[in-house]
């Protein structure tokens, strides 16, 4: 789905005929907060470094991005444009709007091929490539994502403050959420979509806390401009929300990371150490792709480690 301001996929690529032979200290493949933030460090460390970004953020449908010092409430372009405009000023700093398809390692690094089949070398790889959310077969779901069914409280937890609020989750996750939610509101009720899963030791504190359960199946989501009206049931009943929480299933945006040999955890994030390097050597991962922390604010942080580690390994290896 296209969204306004971001750029289109199928746009005609930019300058890469230029920089297609150079040999690069690194390639970051992503280009959105994290990415920039390690191309950022790079930059400023003087290295040549190729971002390479298919302009597919995760948080490209929320119309307002909070908890980042400095840029509470911007818009997730704002936040992008003023970053990139600001990585734009190191010179040794190259842009590349491409889909990086695979790569293979070499004698000397790494090399990265595109869509379009061209291919770009590099002594280091950085992977930024986030992660992307499977939106469940619930009509409104995909819809509302990011507006009104949200999947963080301190992202967007204090707009809905006090206002009916539901969870969409069963098992663990469902506990742990409703207590979690439970910080923001007191009008919350958990809607399990089918029988609960919750021990009766869960069910009780939920009762404590008068969180109500309800297990009926959903049929859809009523909503108006992608802002949540009524949970609407097969039953033909209807739950009036103005929030609704949710957690749903992900995947690794990009499967290079693993086909290049990247060690992926049980929970599905690349496994990297406390240096950001994943397990495969001169190969880093940061930003959401390896890490449930899932904040703007934590993806520069990773960024700018990742960064400044990557750089490091390069001096070590020639110094
Ligand atoms: C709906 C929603 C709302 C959110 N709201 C907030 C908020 O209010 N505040 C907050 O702090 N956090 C918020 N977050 C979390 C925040 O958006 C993420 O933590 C952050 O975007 C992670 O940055 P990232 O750079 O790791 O990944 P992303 O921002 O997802 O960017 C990954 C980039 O990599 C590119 N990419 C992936 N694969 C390839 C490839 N093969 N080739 C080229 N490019 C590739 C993608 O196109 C994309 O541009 C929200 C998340 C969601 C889903």
């Amino acid at each position: 789905m296209a969204i306004e301001g971001f750029p289109d996929n199928t746009k005609p690529l930019t300058n890469h005929k230029m920089i297609q032979d150079k040999q690069y200290d690194v390639v970051i493949v992503g280009g959105s907060y994290s990415g920039l933030a390690a191309g950022m460090a790079l930059g400023r460390a003087l290295r040549p470094v190729l971002i390479i970004d298919s302009g597919n953020p995760c948080n490209k449908q929320t119309p307002h991005s909070h908890n980042f010092l400095t840029n509470d409430g911007k818009t997730p372009k704002e936040i992008l444009t003023l970053a990139k405009d600001q990585v734009r000023m190191y010179e040794t700093i190259e842009f590349l709007d491409a889909l990086v398809l695979h790569g293979i390692k070499t004698e000397s690094g790494f090399e990265v091929r595109i869509q379009t089949g061209e291919t770009f070398s590099t002594k280091k790889l950085v992977f930024a490539t986030g992660i992307r959310d499977i939106m469940p077969e619930i009509p409104g779901f995909a819809e509302c994502w990011g507006i009104s069914v949200l999947h963080c409280p301190y992202c967007h937890g204090y707009e809905v403050r006090h206002q009916k609020t539901g969870i969409l989750a069963n098992d663990e996750t469902a506990f742990e959420l409703s207590s979690l939610i439970s910080n923001w509101t007191n009008d919350l009720t958990l809607y399990t979509n089918g029988p609960s899963t919750l021990t009766m030791q869960q069910v009780e504190k939920l009762q404590k806390h008068k969180i109500n359960i309800v297990e009926t199946v959903i049929e859809q989501l009523e909503q108006e401009d992608r802002y949540i009206k009524n949970i609407i049931f097969k039953d033909g009943t209807k739950a009036p929300v103005k929030a609704l929480y949710a957690r749903p299933s992900f995947v690794q945006h990009s499967s290079f990371p693993e086909v290049l040999g990247c060690e992926i955890t049980n929970e599905g994030y690349i496994k990297i150490d406390a240096s950001q390097r994943t397990t495969i050597t001169g190969v880093y991962a940061c930003g959401d792709n390896n890490t449930r922390m899932r904040t703007v604010a934590n993806a520069v942080s990773m960024g700018t480690t990742t960064g400044l580690m990557v750089n490091k390994e390069l001096i070590e290896d020639q110094f």
